[in-house]
């Protein structure tokens, strides 16, 4: 617990106050004038503190956050990019942030219309037929984007069709979302390159698969080269090709999923285009299909019409319903569609190779230091598994840790499971050499360290404001209050 000294302080002194209202209006003990049903029968449990004390407290921990905006965050799996600044300014325009979901089609046309063009170019970037942008999140865009499968599949009255082949590496919301749609999993075993073995995929493949969930580059940041013959075989069985494209970055503008033969997919807004995330949103997670499924798309839909004017229609019946109330997060969609024509057409192609340029870099440069499992090139990320001499047992958690005190984010660590020490790096498009190689020196300066002074590597993070955590607790049963944690001592 007394970890904790250094942080939280007892500020409130009573009869110390940070604010004092008009005495013409409320009188001297503040209260008259205020009708008697609004007053509180107790006093609220406040701390009585100066405006200064507030404005310190809260300045001072803001400036302990860490965020794109503090450092380098070279979380794989999660794409954690620079966020445009304009962006911001854009979704925070009075003429959108005043909108009324509520509000009459007529006057409300160019928020549509933005709506309308954004399905457009996220089903250009995705080589598929339409996009519905109703659902919030990742996972969120998964469930949807199954429900289409499994109603696809009714519809035909195929009833038997129930189970979703997952490969061992998947992202943990993939088997999450099959189950919660109601399909069983079958998981399907990667090669030691990581890639799916179509050895094992074949004897799956019969009349009661409903489809197949992939993400290429897999979740080792390497490209499937087998993803013809995958989505021939499983299109062949009667299954659909479920794209993850949480992490789109790699591949904007230059390959596509439709042309892959993936038939539905959700791109995470708040991840490739633009949207900060983590702690929990805002997000979106819109979910795109080939011709042959457009009709089972969730409803509402924005839709155009021959005169130009747009409209929302909920009058589908072979639709899923409403997975989202309304139309889904604007805030996020204004961001993607600020980010899309920032880049422009021509631009967005650079997204790319910078991001696979960015991650080879910083590949190449430690893997003396830090196991590489999968030798050749990869796309944005890349999985390293520990450091290469393992003889002074400092494990991942420690280098992650150690990151910590030379002011970077840590990596995604102990994902994907295919390995004990997973380590996965992704820098990201948007980040400078210079930040690559002091990311990269820094790592080196680590293995040193694991090497010479293990114990300063396992005791890490040392210069932080709190040290090692209980992470169970931490996340279970956080202790958020000053108050919780005197009565937790108590
Ligand atoms: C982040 C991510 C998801 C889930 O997205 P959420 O918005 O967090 O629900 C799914 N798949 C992959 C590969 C991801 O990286």
């Amino acid at each position: 617990m007394k970890n904790y000294d250094k942080i939280i302080f007892e500020l409130s002194q009573p009869g110390r106050q940070g604010y004092s209202l008009p005495k013409d209006n409320y009188g001297t003990d503040g209260l008259s004038g205020i009708p008697a049903e609004l007053l509180r029968e107790k006093d609220a449990e406040l701390p009585e503190v100066s405006e200064l004390d507030v404005v310190r407290h809260y300045t001072n921990l803001s400036n302990k956050n860490f965020g794109v905006d503090t450092g380098f965050y070279p979380l794989g799996s999660c794409t954690m990019k620079y966020n445009p600044k304009i962006n911001e300014e854009l979704c925070a325009l009075p003429a959108f942030t005043s909108l009324h979901p509520q509000q009459n089609e007529e006057s409300v046309q160019g928020a549509l219309e933005l709506y309308y063009n954004l399905q457009q170019m996220l089903s250009e970037l995705a080589g598929l037929k339409e996009f519905t942008l109703n659902p919030y999140a990742g996972a969120h865009g998964e469930l949807t984007g199954l429900m289409v499968m499994k109603k696809y599949h009714e519809a035909k009255g195929d009833h038997k069709r129930t189970k979703v082949i997952v490969p061992d590496s998947a992202h943990g919301t993939n088997p999450a979302s099959a189950m919660v749609a109601g399909l069983e999993v079958v998981e399907v075993k990667s090669k030691p390159n990581g890639s799916i073995d179509v050895e094992d995929l074949k004897p799956l493949l019969d009349d009661t698969v409903a489809g197949i969930m992939m993400t290429n580059p897999n979740t080792l940041g390497m490209f499937e080269t087998e993803i013809t013959e995958i989505a021939k075989l499983v299109h062949e069985a009667g299954g659909l090709l479920y794209y993850d494209g949480a992490n789109l970055n790699p591949l904007l503008g230059k390959v596509r999923p439709g042309d892959m033969g993936f038939d539905i997919m959700h791109i995470n807004l708040h991840k490739t285009f633009s949207t900060p995330h983590g702690g929990g949103g805002p997000g979106s997670g819109p979910v795109g299909v080939a011709p042959h499924l457009v009709k089972h798309l969730p409803n509402p839909r924005v839709v155009k019409d021959e005169n130009g004017k747009f409209h929302i229609t909920s009058n589908n019946e072979d639709a899923l319903g409403n997975i989202s109330s309304f139309l889904g997060n604007f805030g996020v969609m204004m961001r993607a569609y600020a980010y899309i024509l920032t880049l422009g057409k021509e631009n967005i192609k650079n997204v790319g190779p910078l991001a696979t340029l960015n991650a080879n870099y910083i590949k190449e440069n430690l893997k003396d230091d830090y196991l590489l499992p999968i030798e050749g090139v990869c796309k944005h990320e890349f999985v390293f598994d520990g450091l290469r001499d393992k003889s002074t047992e400092v494990t991942t958690l420690n280098v992650a840790k150690r990151l910590l005190d030379y002011g970077f984010h840590a990596p995604t660590i102990y994902f994907p499971l295919l390995f004990h020490e997973s380590m996965m790096i992704e820098p990201t498009e948007t980040e400078s050499k210079d930040t690559l190689d002091q990311f990269i020196a820094v790592m080196h300066t680590i293995a040193k360290e694991a090497k010479e002074n293990p114990e300063l590597v396992k005791n890490a993070p040392n210069n932080t404001i709190v040290r090692k955590l209980d992470e169970t607790t931490a996340a279970k049963n956080p202790i958020l209050t000053f108050k919780a944690l005197k009565e937790n001592e108590a």
